[in-house]
């Protein structure tokens, strides 16, 4: 596929559950306080939406358009099939985009869902490839399950869908389906949706300056959680992207092994 500015990124859940639990107990929402609650959930839009593994994005990705959906003939994909579709589904009618099955061989085809196969490790990870343009415009996703491991089938599933709506990177201090932290989480969170939300706000624009399109998700966040413009301020104002390097010269990508 020859777009002009082609980013390209593969994003790679871990496989290997970490040795002991990092998860902490949930506060239930309301002892959370509301300007603490909008400095995590920016927090993780910023790690989630405005990074590609730990650089800064140079710009964000969504769809804009019609999702295609197909699952390739690999073996065993029947298992996750009813669950890619719903979940697909249910966030694309999330972001407002409209999704249709089409067969694997289709040239439509933009969100193909295949069975990892195991690689020279010995693994079979679970990973998404993304590609976007530089108007922040998503182009092609392309999921590999691991239907080696059915334990984690789901949070891979949900993870890697995540990923294939343009959330390219991990925040894993929130309570988050993306987080390692939380890395027997299955399913998506409240911050998962907020922030998924965010990400497609009519008002918040895809390119541009980050530092600026920071400032304008926060100011979306607060809205939703309805923290004042008083409060949300002190949270909004002081957030400082992180430093520029250099990552796109460097396809294929591959995070969290
Ligand atoms: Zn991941």
């Amino acid at each position: 596929m020859m777009l002009g500015a082609l980013r390209r990124f593969a994003v790679v859940v871990a496989i290997v559950a970490s040795p002991l639990s990092l998860v902490e107990p949930v506060q239930a929402s309301e002892t959370i306080d509301p300007q603490k609650q909008l400095e995590d959930v920016f927090g993780a839009f910023k790690d989630a939406a405005m990074r590609i593994q730990t650089s800064q994005a140079k710009e964000l990705a969504r769809w804009t358009g019609p999702i295609y959906l197909a699952f390739s003939d690999s073996a065993g994909l029947e298992r996750a099939r009813a669950d890619v579709e719903s979940t697909v589904s249910t966030l694309a009618a999330v972001v407002r985009v409209p999704v249709e099955r089409v067969a694997a061989n289709d040239p439509r085809v933009n969100f193909l869902v295949r069975a990892s196969t195991r690689n020279s490790s010995g693994a079979t990870p679970c990973f998404t490839i993304i590609d976007w343009d530089d108007t922040g415009r998503l182009v092609r996703v392309e999921l590999h399950l691991n239907l080696s491991n059915l334990e984690r089938l789901t949070r891979c599933t949900n993870h890697e869908i995540l990923h294939g709506f343009g959330l390219r990177s991990h925040p894993d201090k929130a309570f988050s389906v993306l987080s390692y932290r939380y890395n027997t989480q299955a399913h998506l969170t409240d911050t998962d949706r907020i922030i998924l939300e965010t990400l497609y706000d009519a008002r918040l624009p895809a390119a541009g300056s980050m530092d600026s399109i920071g400032r304008i998700a926060c100011g979306l966040i607060a809205d939703r959680l309805q923290v004042s413009i008083d409060r949300a301020a002190s949270v909004c104002e002081r957030q400082h992207a992180p430093v520029r390097t250099s990552l796109f010269g460097r396809p294929h990508e591959n995070i969290g092994q």
